[in-house]
């Protein structure tokens, strides 16, 4: 498979767009900002006291009716999809979206003014490798209305898509190479799309405040309503390109790969996003080191102990094998028929319980955290801890290789990590969890 190496990229300079948003209809102001290698596109809420941040990841996606909405906490931020479909087709890997509300500005329903300001702001390599999934088996997703996506092996990033509305009218069909020239020229003036029948409540609620046929192509039966005449007379089906585009961009990867998309929505695209995120981590965990590396890069078992109070029977990591980045590590525990748990869970039948699979993660996630603050004066509490899944019973005799990620730190008081266990090549346990850290 062709891999030649690629650079990430990020904006040359900032820039701004104003406009409406079409769910409130308020004035908004969106600016793109240049980022640093690996920082992913982020949106930021100018308009919010401390202007939180939210990651345009899968994991942060919230609602999928008519767009695409990812939020964190209490914030959110609506219709991210017209604006991702820009930068990751205009080849922009690293950005902060700046707005001074919940949404980006509508504009006239397609990506249009997103591409003019991303060459506004221009587009610049930067010194690290982009980062790609390879797609090397099909995979694929369906929906309960039809929806059908399936992912294919090819050393392009590729979409064939056909589109067809209700009693198959407008049934199109389209298949293209996916490079900033024709994402420019075929997809980007594209307009959104709605059934009369389907906004007609919204509006009738007053839930679409700025939207008008200025930002719209209304179908009502066979007639199409817009202000201006259709820009492509399979219009629909490219637009619907506009929209995967946009929502595969929350995986945080570059796909190679052909995607055959029949009649797709922002659920089924979210739900094969989910689907690439998953392999991806599969595939991570698999290239975990088999054999257990002693010495420099990692840390023994002494070491660990001066970092973490904890001992037996609550010491769960026996060494930190290697750090990959400063918030990157694995970490071992060898479970051992003498674990004093396996005397009651169960008898004649040992199984590790999962919540001494999460105090391993918590274990390893804040031996990271105190490399990182330097300091071992502080404990960290276990907030909560979200998206557990056990997936596979641990058994005496298994290693257990225990990776840990911060995502995010607020300050030196909070922080969040990924975590998964993996044995044997197979994940058996993830979890997503949040510290606080108080003096001792
Ligand atoms: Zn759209």
């Amino acid at each position: 498979m062709a891999s030649t190496p690629e650079f990430q990229h990020t904006v040359g300079k900032i820039a701004s767009l104003s406009g409406t948003a079409l769910h409130t209809g308020d004035k908004v102001t969106l600016k793109l900002h240049p980022a640093p290698v690996d920082h992913g596109i982020k949106f930021k809420r100018k308009d919010l006291q401390d202007e939180p941040t939210i990651d345009a990841k899968i994991e942060n996606l919230k609602t999928v009716e008519r767009a695409t909405t990812i939020g964190e906490g209490s914030v959110r931020v609506h219709t991210v999809e017209h604006i991702l479909s820009a930068l990751s087709a205009m080849g922009v890997d690293n950005a902060i979206v700046e707005m001074d509300a919940n949404e980006p500005p509508i504009g006239d329903g397609s990506a249009q003014s997103y591409v003019d300001l991303v060459k506004k702001a221009g587009v610049t390599p930067q010194e690290a490798a982009r980062k790609f999934f390879d797609v090397r088996e099909p995979m694929h997703v369906e929906g309960k209305t039809g929806a059908l996506l399936v992912l294919l092996p090819d050393d392009k990033f590729r979409i064939s898509c056909t589109q067809a509305g209700p009693n198959n009218r407008f049934t199109q069909f389209l298949s293209m190479e996916v490079t900033p020239a024709l994402f420019e020229r075929e997809i980007a003036p594209a307009r959104t799309f709605v059934y009369y029948e389907d906004v007609k409540p919204l509006m009738d609620k007053n839930l679409i405040k700025g939207g008008s046929l200025e930002n719209a192509i209304v179908v009502r039966g066979d007639a199409v309503l817009s202000k201006e005449p259709l820009r492509f007379g399979d219009e629909f089906v490219r637009h619907k390109i506009l929209d995967i585009i946009g929502d595969l961009a929350l995986v945080g990867r570059r796909i190679r790969g052909h995607i055959v998309a029949v009649k797709p929505g922002h659920a089924t695209n979210a739900d094969l996003a989910r689907s690439i995120v998953r392999e991806q981590t599969r595939r991570s965990a698999l290239a975990a080191p088999r054999t257990i590396p002693s010495g420099d890069g990692g840390l023994d078992a002494d070491q660990v102990m001066q970092i973490l109070p904890h001992r037996f029977p609550f010491l769960m990591v026996d060494r930190i094998i290697s750090f990959e980045t400063e918030t990157k590590c694995i970490g071992v525990k060898t479970v051992t028929i003498n674990e004093p748990f396996f005397q009651g869970h169960f008898p004649g039948h040992p199984v590790m319980p999962g919540v001494m699979q999460v105090e391993a993660m918590a274990q390893v996630a804040s031996i990271l955290l105190f490399k990182l603050s330097k300091t071992t004066s502080r404990i960290g509490y276990f907030m909560s801890a979200d998206g557990v899944k056990f997936r596979k019973p641990v058994l005496p005799g298994d290693t257990i290789f225990v990776h840990a990620e911060l995502t995010k730190s607020r300050g030196e008081r909070l922080a969040k990590a990924k975590c998964h266990c993996v044995v044997n090549d197979a994940i058996v346990s993830e979890a997503e969890l949040m510290f606080t850290f108080l003096d001792k």
